[in-house]
């Protein structure tokens, strides 16, 4: 049966890991559609697309050769059959992903490819982003908008890059959410999308809390 769910949340709410525990918990698909537009935005950078040109950044997002692979437990993107995994997660990257996530008809482009992996999984997948529960599947069986603290996710964010965390981490990390939420606003969940704050949780809590929502 079809069981497509929907997690929608900002940068440091864990919602990639969590979101890739409850697919492999549930035998789905996972579809990480940040990685998306890090990819086009890494695309960019490489072949001399000018960020600040919207038509050349929505030209390079029609024609990038993206192949993102679904498996929750083997991780696959690669542009031009060049696996760029590592690469999308660097600071360049982070800096510069919002010149596409900000322009609306590249964002289109985007969503379609994300729908059409949606379909090709059978509809049966956990896809995960900032637009999932309002855009891209709004008829998922399960809507969910993961959030957190600040302090939480400022956290999280240091923790996961380690010793690789930058001085700037919070300007990185509030900056970033500003600039999202002139697209996206996680302020008002939407009908039918419930809540679920991992603030005080831990990783396992929350896929814990995830699973709860799913199964009742
Ligand atoms: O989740 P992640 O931090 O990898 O997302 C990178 C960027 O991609 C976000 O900061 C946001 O600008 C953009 N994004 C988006 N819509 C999505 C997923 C990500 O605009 N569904």
């Amino acid at each position: 049966a079809r069981l497509v769910i929907a997690i929608d949340g900002p940068s440091g709410s864990g919602k990639s890991s969590v979101s890739k525990e409850v697919a492999r918990r549930f035998g789905l698909a996972y579809l990480d559609t940040g990685a998306m537009y890090r990819a086009v935005t890494w695309w960019c950078l490489e072949s001399g697309v000018d960020l600040a040109d919207a038509d050349a950044v929505v030209r390079a997002t029609r024609e990038v050769p993206l192949e993102m692979g679904t498996d929750p437990d083997q991780e696959q993107i690669t542009v031009a059959g060049e696996d760029v995994r590592a690469a999308i997660r660097g600071d360049l990257v982070t800096e510069n992903v919002s010149a596409v996530s900000t322009t609306v008809p590249a964002r289109e482009v985007l969503v379609r490819m994300q729908q059409d992996v949606i379909r090709d999984s059978g509809y049966r997948i956990v896809a995960e982003g900032r637009d999932i529960t309002t855009v891209v599947a709004p008829d998922a069986d399960v809507r969910i908008l993961l959030t957190a603290s600040e302090a939480a996710r400022l956290a999280r964010r240091g923790k996961q890059l380690g010793a690789a965390a930058s001085s700037n981490l919070e300007a990185q990390v509030v900056g970033r959410d500003a600039k999202d939420s002139t697209v996206v606003n996680f302020t008002s969940a939407q009908d039918g999308v419930q809540l679920l704050d991992s603030s005080e949780l831990t990783m396992e809590q929350t896929v814990q809390g995830v699973i709860d929502l799913v199964i009742r």
